[in-house]
């Protein structure tokens, strides 16, 4: 889990280019193992061993090209809420315009780090033109040219000094995160189960600033349920921004275990579900779907519940290893499977392998189906192990690591899942040199 780092600015300043290039390194093989398609304004990267989540919130909004200010205020806004930095992104090409100004008012208030940094800069002769962004009033600037480059490293080495480190909390509970699309249900659902004050125990402040546990305590089911906050405070936002949801997703689902994808079983899994989806899937957290409003589908023949889960299934693929169950919030069907569920999966999800047996079990499968030859090159696995992690890793020695392609990787995966039970959670498995 890392800090949120938010860029805004005006539309074409170069808000994507940059983002792109940040979070290419390492998304490209995110891609090549999932062979999805990643949402494309929110990544990881890492700078100097530390990791960060990047927002890139110009993304969020429909029809940037004539951008309303106030969209754009709303825009800043939620990205100070919920970042940790922002980086404020200008363009010398065109200069200080009004919209800068606009942004830089709002960014004057805030007691979060902001990065005023000039887009655009590709030669030094560009570089003097950026003096005119002092008159912002935000101070020094960074100069950067998202298309070469240039300027990239000062801006990182002085972005991951000032954020906090956040660590895997502690917690003895299991923290679950109801997530999902705006109407989805969330709130129902969270009211479903905590909805007699009583049953609250306490809401403690989470180590992290602003997230807020709520602890649950019903029918032996003992958990934290995160950032209920955001979901209460909602009232507040009226317009259901897409924006707003995948920045709340991205804060609830960093400090979750196991996350409860909701959605509306009318509008389907569409391609923002599956956003929200691969957001958990790229955090490593367990992953339960709960298809919702199951008392609208009025046609429940047998074959129903099994076409949805297939195709659910084929948009999820290769991560198909992932419960689906159909509720109802209104009707209470099937709401406490759904946390029975999501226990289960909290517990894959931490469950250590011994060493012995892993072995036991898994060298004789490789020893029967062996990594193929790899230019004329025989690998050998001699031996494997999980890693002590907080989510579920496995590394396998072996001669010539180097050498072993993605899909045996998915074999491997596929055996151990087959072996062990680890439904409803992302494993990763790296060769190592021995
Ligand atoms: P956004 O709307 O803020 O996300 O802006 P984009 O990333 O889509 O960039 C807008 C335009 O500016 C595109 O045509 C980019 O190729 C161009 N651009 C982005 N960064 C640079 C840069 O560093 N130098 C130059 N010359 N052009 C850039
Ligand atoms: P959120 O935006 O995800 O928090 O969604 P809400 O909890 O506000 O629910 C959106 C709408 O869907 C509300 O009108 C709910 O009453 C309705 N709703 C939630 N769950 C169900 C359900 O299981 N069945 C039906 N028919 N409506 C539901």
């Amino acid at each position: 889990m890392g800090a949120i780092v938010a860029i805004v600015g005006r539309p074409n300043v170069g808000k994507s280019t940059f983002f792109n290039r940040l979070i290419q390194r390492r998304e490209a093989i995110v891609d090549a193992v999932s062979g999805v398609t990643r949402d494309r304004h929110y990544g990881k990267s890492d700078w100097n061993g530390k990791e960060f989540s990047l927002i890139d919130t110009g993304g969020y909004v429909v029809g940037s090209d004539d951008i309303f200010e106030q969209e754009i205020d709303k825009q800043v806004r939620l990205a100070i809420e919920e970042a940790d930095a922002i980086v404020f992104m200008v363009d010398v090409e065109t200069g200080v315009t009004g919209m800068d100004e606009d942004v830089a008012k709002i960014l004057h208030r805030v007691d979060k780090p902001v990065f005023l940094v000039v887009n655009k800069v590709d030669n030094a002769k560009r570089a003097e033109e950026a003096v005119e962004f002092y008159s912002l009033g935000l101070g020094e600037y960074y100069t950067l040219s998202s298309i070469n480059g240039s300027g990239t490293g000062e801006l990182l080495d002085a972005l991951v000094e000032v954020l906090p480190d956040i660590e895997e909390e502690e917690s003895e509970l299991p923290r679950f995160a109801v997530v999902g699309r705006p109407n989805a249900g969330k709130s129902s659902f969270i009211n479903a189960l905590i909805g007699e004050e009583r049953y609250i125990v306490t809401d403690i402040a989470g180590t992290t600033r602003d997230s807020i546990d709520t602890k649950y305590n019903r029918f032996g089911f003992e958990f934290n349920l995160v950032d209920t906050a955001g979901i209460r405070r909602k009232s507040k936002v009226k317009e259901d921004l897409e924006f707003y949801s995948v920045m709340r997703s991205v804060r609830a689902i960093e400090h979750s275990d196991v996350c409860l994808l909701l959605l509306d079983a009318t509008r389907g899994f569409d391609g923002q579900v599956a956003n929200i989806f691969w957001l958990a899937h790229r955090n490593n957290k367990g992953i339960v779907i709960l298809v919702n409003k199951w008392d609208l589908v009025e046609d429940k023949e047998t074959n129903t519940m099994k076409h949805f889960t297939e195709k659910i299934k084929k948009a999820i693929e290769p991560f198909t290893d992932v419960p689906i169950l159909f509720i109802s919030v209104l009707t209470k069907q099937r709401i406490y499977k759904a946390i029975e569920t999501a226990v289960e999966i909290y517990q894959n999800r931490s469950k250590k392998i011994p060493t012995r047996k892993f072995n036991d079990i898994m060298l004789p499968i490789i020893e029967n189906n062996p990594p193929p030859a790899y230019k004329g090159k025989y690998v050998k696995i001699k031996f494997c192990t999980q890693l002590p992690t907080p989510y579920p890793q496995f590394a396998f020695f072996c001669n010539l690591p180097q050498y072993i392609r993605e899909p045996y990787k998915r074999f491997l995966e596929n055996k151990l899942r087959e072996n062990f039970n680890f439904t409803g959670v992302p494993i990763t498995i790296f060769m190592r040199k021995k």
